[in-house]
């Protein structure tokens, strides 16, 4: 290695789902089938490159009156940044800068552990129960933080707000951060918790329940004191996260509450359709409350499934991790796309 090399901060990077040129029926990164609410295509239709010319506001102070409304909180304690993920980024950043070890389940967004290795961060992954629930007890130790996604992924399964908030009594010491990126699909969101613990951090996203992926909007809510922590670091690194079209578009959407239930309410009934045809099919799967569903067939390998129906062109994602390298999470795409789906997986098992 040449002297420089040396010195390379090295990291094994997160490696997202295939996002492929041709057109499939993509079920493989828990994206929104529908498009976002009307009022965004309004804001595209209307926005005049003229406006480009000059520097966004770096305080998206629209993105988060809008947001601040809607949940019912004040401005100093929404922060938004360029998807959820740059939120959690800047939130390890921010908070984790303890000598003891963070705490976050072992199969979880596998975002979590990078982060925690480009900056250094101590960290325990805390085994799953057998069953693939989160053990509250294990998250009664010393450590230098706390990270749950509830529901968590890609198991889909949701925590009750008991559970979490027995997590924040027993942590006061420590910022805990509930990454609620697909609260929407059917999770009690952990924001009732926020006027009893200045330590909470609730994040969530425009990605998946407003379809807004292709946009990168998230947020954090969290006290006004966590909040003001949280944008020191932002503004000792890029002022200018979201620029001026992402910020009309984000708030027009969070300002179209019925579309976004509307479109909620067809994906979790599609899901929940989606785990009949499932069984029906041989497959055993978790209580999924997510936009996705996490399944194992007896008879067939998932990587087997998995490399069959990418034949065929149906994306569904496979990580060859230990205790989950049998299941496929499916996201659950529209009626049309899922029954497809379905034709193909009859048609793949009948040859097991
Ligand atoms: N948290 C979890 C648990 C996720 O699955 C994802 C999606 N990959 C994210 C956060 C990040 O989503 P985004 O950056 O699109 O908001």
């Amino acid at each position: 290695m040449s002297g420089w090399e040396t010195y390379v901060r090295k990291v094994e990077p997160y490696v997202p789902g295939e996002q492929p040129k041709r057109k499939v029926i993509k079920l493989n990164t828990n994206e929104n089938p529908y498009p976002p609410s009307p009022r965004v295509q309004k804001v595209l239709d209307g926005f005049d490159a003229e406006e480009l010319r000059l520097y966004p506001d770096p305080e998206a102070a629209d993105l988060i009156e809008a947001i601040a409304l809607e949940k019912g909180l004040s401005k100093d304690q929404i922060f938004v940044g360029v998807g959820s993920d740059d939120v959690l980024a800047m939130s390890f950043l921010t908070f984790f800068g303890s000598d003891k070890p963070i705490l976050f389940p072992d199969i979880t967004y596998s975002f979590y552990d990078v982060w925690a290795e480009l900056f250094r961060i101590p960290y325990v992954q805390i085994p799953l129960q057998k069953d693939f629930r989160i053990c509250i007890e294990d998250y009664k130790r010393e450590n230098g933080g706390i990270v749950i996604p509830n529901p968590n992924a890609p198991t889909g399964i949701a925590e009750s707000l008991d559970a979490i908030e027995e997590i924040l009594k027993t942590n006061p010491d420590s910022v805990v951060i509930i990454d609620e990126a697909y609260v929407d699909f059917g999770t009690k969101s952990a924001l009732a918790l926020l006027p009893k613990y200045e330590n909470l951090l609730v994040v969530q996203t425009f990605s998946k329940s407003r379809s807004l992926a292709g946009s990168r909007i998230g947020y954090a809510m969290g006290s006004p004191k966590l909040i003001s922590y949280l944008n020191d670091c932002k503004y000792s690194f890029n002022s200018y996260t979201m620029d001026r079209l992402t910020i009309q578009i984000g708030k027009a959407s969070m300002e179209d509450t019925p579309y976004f239930k509307e479109q909620v309410d067809r994906i979790v009934e599609t899901r929940e359709w989606a785990k009949e045809q499932l069984r029906r099919l041989g497959f055993t799967f978790l209580d999924s409350k997510a936009n996705f569903i996490f399944a194992s067939h007896a008879k067939m390998a998932a990587a087997v499934i998995f490399a069959a129906l990418k034949e065929k062109d149906i994306y569904v994602r496979y990580f060859n991790k230990p205790r989950i390298d049998n299941f496929l999470r499916i996201t659950i795409g529209t009626k049309e796309e899922m029954e497809r789906l379905f034709a193909a997986l009859e048609e793949i098992l009948q040859q097991a």
